[in-house]
């Protein structure tokens, strides 16, 4: 054997025998469409974050803290006046306190809070009830958890809780279920009633945990509120509470979101999150810190996306699509389904590819791959990205 057949022998049998532990997961639909997006030249109503600039003050303020000398590692659960400014805030908004010093941590990205909650309380062949469709940041810390997940759909047309049918999915060996609201991609909201179901339900199961993803929780539209999980004193002491300044504050790539526990739960969390990513971007923590003083800044959030919303349906009406209606996020569905049979995804590639508007399939927020011929459209954009995406659809 030449050496070089030898080289090329053993790199075969060594990638051969490197075993994925995510063998089904591949690139996700949020990279993929945004590329396509690109490709094509496309208005990208795709990935869901804002076109438009955050406030400037903040980003004065990162940069004063830079420059006064905060580079260095923010402590573990995060800077000193943004854990206690986020205790206040969650207190004066939903009733109940957190203790700074043991059950808040800031997490780089409620996608890292996400990952360290699952992966701190997940043991092998533990289950977690996950309503579908949901946004696919859970399963593969509960794969990696060698923990199972198990789907329940919502409800359509309105993509509401079934607690009858999630409450026969429990098994005693159920540990978790997940709660989004308001819900990615769907835009559905938890109800009083919903909140109640789930306080019967953790009452019944002593070993049943929560985690709430309420990441939009200043995006709640028509005069609705949003309904934390924290403020319900039986779920408070079994919930991780997922939050997100990135998404309050227009700043996604920041990577800044947060996790409130009691503290039994807080203390596991933490010992993932010290050896992830210890703790996230110092001056942007302290910058927050200073703005989210500043209360009108998050209170005027659901009339700014509620416009945004209205304006993109008011110019779409005209339209062949359906609209499914949206309480809160920024995302808002349309059903094609007066248009075309084909799939989701094809129909998706198409409009971005032909057409020059990208969005993403909802299938793709089923384990299953579920088509209900829906497309989400994100409205975090301009008026004038929104007018553009609203022309093309009725053109279609
Ligand atoms: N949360 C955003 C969305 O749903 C972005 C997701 C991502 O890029 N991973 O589009």
């Amino acid at each position: 054997m030449t050496e070089q057949l030898l080289c090329s022998f053993l790199k075969k049998s060594m990638q051969q025998s490197y075993t994925s532990k995510l063998p089904d997961i591949g690139v996700n639909i949020f990279s993929t469409m945004s590329a396509l997006a690109q490709q094509y030249k496309a208005v990208n109503l795709a990935q869901g974050f804002p076109d438009f600039a955050p406030s400037e003050e903040l980003i004065r303020l990162v940069h004063d803290y830079m420059l006064k000398g905060f580079n260095q590692y923010a402590p573990l659960a995060g800077v000193r006046p943004l854990v206690v400014n986020l205790a206040e805030k969650t207190e004066k908004l939903y009733g109940l306190s957190y203790d700074p010093d043991t059950e808040i941590t800031i997490t780089c990205g409620a996608t890292e809070a996400c990952y360290t909650a699952l992966t701190s309380i997940l043991h092998e062949d533990d289950e977690v009830i996950i309503p579908e469709p949901c946004f696919d940041v859970y399963l593969p810390a509960i794969q990696l958890s060698k923990a199972k997940a198990v789907f329940v759909p919502l409800t359509l047309p309105d993509f509401s809780y079934d607690w009858e049918l999630i409450r026969s999915k429990v098994t005693p060996r159920t540990k978790l279920i997940i709660i989004n609201s308001p819900h990615n991609p769907t835009g559905s909201i938890l109800t009083a009633k919903d909140v109640e179901q789930l306080q019967l339900l953790v009452e019944a199961y002593p070993g049943l945990y929560v985690l709430s993803d309420e990441v939009y929780e200043h995006i709640v539209f028509d005069g609705n509120k949003h309904i934390s999980i924290s403020g319900n004193p039986v779920l408070k002491e079994r919930a991780f509470i997922i939050g997100s300044f990135g998404k309050t504050y227009h700043v996604t790539g920041w990577r800044l979101g947060f996790c409130l526990a009691p503290a039994y739960m807080m203390k596991e969390f933490k010992k993932v999150h010290q050896y992830n990513t210890f703790s996230p971007v110092a001056p942007m923590q302290f910058a927050v810190a200073d703005f989210m003083k500043k209360t009108d800044e998050y209170e005027s959030l659901p009339a700014f996306f509620q416009n945004k919303r209205d304006l993109f349906l008011r110019h779409i009406k005209e339209s062949k699509f359906d609209v499914i209606p949206a309480s809160g996020t920024y995302f808002q569905m349309l059903s094609y389904k007066n248009i075309s049979d084909e799939n989701d995804l094809d129909f998706a590639a198409r409009l971005t590819r032909e057409f020059g508007l990208a969005s993403i399939p909802v299938s793709v927020f089923y384990n299953d791959k579920t088509d209900h011929k829906l497309l989400r459209f994100c409205i975090a954009k301009k008026e004038e990205t929104l007018l553009k995406a609203a022309h093309i659809l009725c053109k279609i």
